[in-house]
Parts: structure tokens; sequence; C-alpha cells
């Protein structure tokens, strides 16, 4: 490039058109819905399209999932969340990794404020899932645009107006199909696009796993060929335009509703429709709003968003990493950017893109894309990053926790490094740490939203801080907010317990069970007890 081409003003344009060919989106799902398998079959089937055949992250499923903890390779689950990139055409997908175990943990709900949509992917013969739930409530809450893909329609399932009404029902968007399934769930035919009206026969390749052979076929013979099958589907088709069930941009882009598309994963039924709606449709990275409620363009010079730290990666090194979604500007490694948090300046030197389980230099970045900066032990989950132009973006939110525990040092004359220790994961985000005077200072209750979040705690305390930790778990299952005039009343009932988180001051209330919880709200209508965000 020439000295010329660097102009802010160049710099800046070429920031955003390299942001109008990006789509940074998650899946959100529960697990065993066919998240790894989508993932997959998205991948290959956009290197198919793309003549470069440029696919980061490899296609396969080694390098989607990330392994780099120990702990996960004996567990053989992820922990971590990583991105995968995905070059469509002339597009670049970022697809941000939700950790897919039963156990998740917030790390999961944090990868949500690094993106711009979501899909929701649905098992056809399960429906809406407590996971899926719970992290449609963190996309509602950010309102972020939510893409619906109904999976396994070529296992037996249920009927497509029974999910839609099920996805309205219960959690109030409202569906609006964009294909729609000939051949109830189990013997799928093929998808009739409402839109256009064409219609694409699927033909099953043998062996499965490859990518589905589509056929194209005008409506007469479809009738023909298809039959009863066909007939049912225009019926529904009718229906659904009569209940208004069409695409609407403005109220999809405030998350009200969803465009839903049908599929298997597996197969490769549907993949290619997914794909195109979702560069079609997908919001691309805007202006980010910054604490005072101002966007930063995303021409403006470089910003970003650290939504995810990760510790331990490389044995060798104990020092962490913080992953940066980027939201304005061009970023160029070796950059000198400005910690918001400190005013202090950080350097890029060895910043990195993280796709799967591979690592790979980077050398420049641009709004959408994911970066992970080594050397970040400054950095914590939310800290804004900036060259030029000072900006902070509003913190992450943190969840609602489900899991408590009492931390005890096993050794107690390591109560330093335990005290350290416990605030240092604190501050990362690793879990929430509330206290009490009750409890005292040398037992403090952790909480967390999903178990595994107390092992990677033992884990880190042990080796990292050398202060072994035993655990011993609360009976509550839940917490709400409350106040100070509240609290002692809260703390004198039975089953309830009333700490403060150390980071924020929040009074929490941590209750058995939500039975409890209701028993209380009833014979205390006063008392402010507030829902946190999802799960809670
Ligand atoms: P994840 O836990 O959400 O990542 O789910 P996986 O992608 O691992 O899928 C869970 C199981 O469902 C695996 O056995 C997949 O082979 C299977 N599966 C995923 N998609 C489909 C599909 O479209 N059709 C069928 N029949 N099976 C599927």
């Amino acid at each position: 490039m020439t000295a010329a081409a660097e102009t802010p003003t160049r710099k800046g344009s070429e920031a955003a058109a390299e942001a109008a060919r990006r789509r940074t989106f998650a899946v959100i799902s529960h697990p065993d819905a066919g998240k790894s398998t989508l993932t997959e079959a998205l991948a290959l089937h956009a290197a198919a399209i793309t003549s470069a055949g440029a696919v980061h992250g490899k296609g396969d499923r080694r390098g989607v999932t990330s392994d780099w903890m120990e702990m996960e390779r004996a567990r053989g689950i992820s922990i971590t969340s990583a991105a995968l990139r995905i070059d469509y055409a002339d597009r670049v997908l970022n697809l941000l990794d939700t950790p897919g175990h039963a156990d998740f943990s917030e790390d999961t709900y944090r990868v949500l404020a690094a993106v711009d949509s979501a899909i929701m992917l649905l098992d056809s013969a399960k429906g809406l899932e407590p996971q899926t739930l719970k992290l449609f409530d963190v996309c509602r809450a950010r309102k972020i645009p939510v893409v619906t893909f109904v999976n396994k329609w070529d296992r037996p399932g249920r009927e497509p107006l029974e999910l839609l009404d099920e996805i309205e029902q219960r959690i109030g968007l409202r569906p609006t199909p964009l294909n729609w399934p000939v051949g109830i769930a189990g013997d799928f035919r093929g998808l009739i696009d409402r839109t256009t009206g064409r219609y694409t026969k699927l033909h099953r390749t043998p062996g499965g796993a490859t990518r589905a052979e589509e056929e194209p076929m005008d409506a007469e013979r479809a009738a023909e060929v298809e039959g009863a099958a066909w007939e049912q589907a225009q019926e529904e088709i009718e229906l659904l335009g009569e209940i208004g069930a069409d695409f609407d941009e403005e109220s999809f882009l405030a998350g009200e509703s969803s465009p839903v598309l049908f599929g298997a994963a597996l197969p490769n039924f549907g993949v290619a429709a997914l794909l195109e709606s979702l560069v079609r449709l997908a919001p691309a990275p805007s202006a980010q709003r910054d604490t005072s409620g101002e966007p930063r363009p995303v021409e403006a010079p470089f910003s970003g968003l650290v939504f995810k730290m990760q510790a331990n990666m490389d044995k060798q090194h104990r020092d962490r990493m913080a992953f940066v979604r980027v939201c304005s500007g061009r970023f160029d490694r070796g950059m000198v950017l400005t910690h918001a948090a400190t005013g202090r300046p950080f350097a890029t030197k060895y910043s990195q893109a993280v796709f799967g389980s591979e690592r790979q230099t980077i050398d420049t970045a641009y709004p959408g894309d994911v970066i992970a900066l080594v050397n970040a032990n400054a950095l914590r989950v939310g800290d804004t990053l900036f060259d030029g132009d000072p900006v902070e973006f509003p913190p992450i939110p943190s969840f609602a926790p489900e899991h408590f525990a009492v931390a005890r040092a096993v050794d107690s004359g390591r109560y330093k490094q335990f005290r350290r220790g416990i605030e240092q994961l604190d501050t990362e985000g690793v879990v929430q740490v509330l206290v009490s005077d009750v409890r005292g200072e040398q037992a403090p209750v952790l909480a967390a939203v999903g178990p595994l979040q107390f092992d990677v705690v033992r884990h880190r305390m042990e080796h990292e801080f050398r202060a072994p930790i035993e655990l011993s778990h609360l009976d509550y299952n839940l917490a709400r907010r409350t106040d100070a005039a509240s609290a002692p009343v809260l703390h004198g009932l039975s089953g309830a317990e009333v700490l403060s988180r150390r980071l924020d001051g929040d009074l929490l209330v941590l209750v058995h069970n939500k039975w409890r919880l209701r028993v209380i709200e009833r014979d205390h209508p006063d008392l402010v007890l507030e829902p946190l965000l999802a799960g809670g």
C-alpha cells in the first residue's frame, strides 16, 4: 500500500466496506440438536461455493471445537469458545462457538455480547429445550436478531405448524417461515421457497453425510411427484399467508420475529438456504453504542470489546489470552492500543486469530472479526481497547447463577494465596464471588451458571495459585437481586440467604428452589426480588 492509502479516511472507508461483507453470529441450541453437524455443514457448503475453498479451521470436527486445556481433553468437551471463519463467495462469516456441553457456563452467554445475530437451532422432534431457552433469553435481552433452523427433518419429528406455535407461545417470538417442508419429518421430500414459490427436491445421497443433491422442480411436476405431501404443504403455506407469517425485516432486526428454515444438517438438506438467508438477512457489523449511548461508527478508528478471557492455553506460559471482537476500524498487528479501563497502552505484537483449535498470527482484522491477544493479564471481560478517539463500551452483564458452593483453602496457611486467587478468578469472570459477614472472609460463596465453572476454579486454584480448595455445595438453585431494605427480612427466612456480590456490591438472595421462592413472594409481596438475566 502507498502512504496515501493509509490516510484515516481511506482506512475508515476500507473498514466500512469490510464490515459490510461480514456476518458475525453464534448458534444457540441445546446439546445434541446438531450444532457441530450444522457448523460442519455450513463450512463445507461455503467451501464448495467459494472457489478459493478457503475454510479456516478446517471442516472437520476437531477443527471446530477447541481443546486447549488439558481438562478439556480429558473430558472430551469444549470449555472455551473460539471463532470459526467461513469464507462464502465474497462474504466473511465469523461463527463464534458457544460451548456445547450440557454443563455450560457464563462464557456461553458472554459470546452473545460479541455477535450481531444468532441461529436458533431446534431438533424437530424436541422443539424448544432448556438451554435454548436460556440462551434465547440473552438474545432477547440484547435484542439480537434470531434466525431459526429446524433440524433433523429427515427423522420423525413434530408437525411444522405445531413447532411454530410453540415458538410463538412459549417465547413470544413471531415465526416467519422462509421455506416450507414438503413431506412430514422423517419423510422429507423437499423445500418450497415461500418468497419465490420455487420447489427444490432433495435426494438423499447413499452414505448419508455428504452433500445432498438438490433438484429444482416446477410446481406441476412437483404436484405429480409428491402427491398428497405437496397438497398438504400448499394448504399450510396458504394458511401461513392468511395469518400473516411473512418475513418482516424491521421486527426481525428488533428481535421480535424470526425467519424460520427447515432442513437436516447431517444429510445437508436446506443448509444452502440457511447460508443464503444468513448472508441476505442477518445484519452486518454496525455502530456500537458506548457507555454514554453514543454510537461509534464502524469506520471510526479501531475499537474492540473483550468478550472472553482464556487462561492456561499454553502450559509453558501462565499468561492469559483475551478474545476481542473488533467493533470499529482496521486492526493492524503491532498497533499500540489504549486499554480504556486503565488508560494504559496495550501492545498487540503477538495478536492471533483463533479458528477452532488452530491459532494463526493475524495481521489485519475488521469489524466483526475476532482477534486473540496474548499477554493480556491486564484485561478483563467487558473491557474496551481503542486507537485514536477514546471510547468505552458498556460492560457485559453478569448472568443468573444457579449453582453455589462455599470455597475454603485446604491449607489455612495459604490463605493469602487463596484470597488472591479467588479475587483474580472473580475479576476475570470465571465465577461470581459472593460474600457475607455471616460466612466470613475465609469462606466466600462461589456462584456459577454451570457447575463446570467450579472445576475450572478448583484446577486453577491448585495449579496456578498453589492454594488447593475444597468446595461444599449449597442447597440453593436460584438467585434474585434484592435491596438493603428487603435483605434483613429475607435473611431471616428459612431456605434463603442474602449475600453481596464482591465485584459490584449487588445484594443477591439465594433461594432453595422456585417453590420456596413462590412462597416467599406470596407471603412477602413487598420485598424486592428481581430476576437476573437469563436462567433466573
Ligand atoms: P451438538 O451437541 O448440538 O453439537 O450435536 P451434534 O452435531 O453432535 O449432533 C448430535 C447427534 O445428532 C449426532 O449423532 C448427529 O449425527 C445427529 N444429527 C445432527 N444433525 C442431524 C440431522 O439433520 N439428521 C439426523 N438424522 N441426525 C442429525
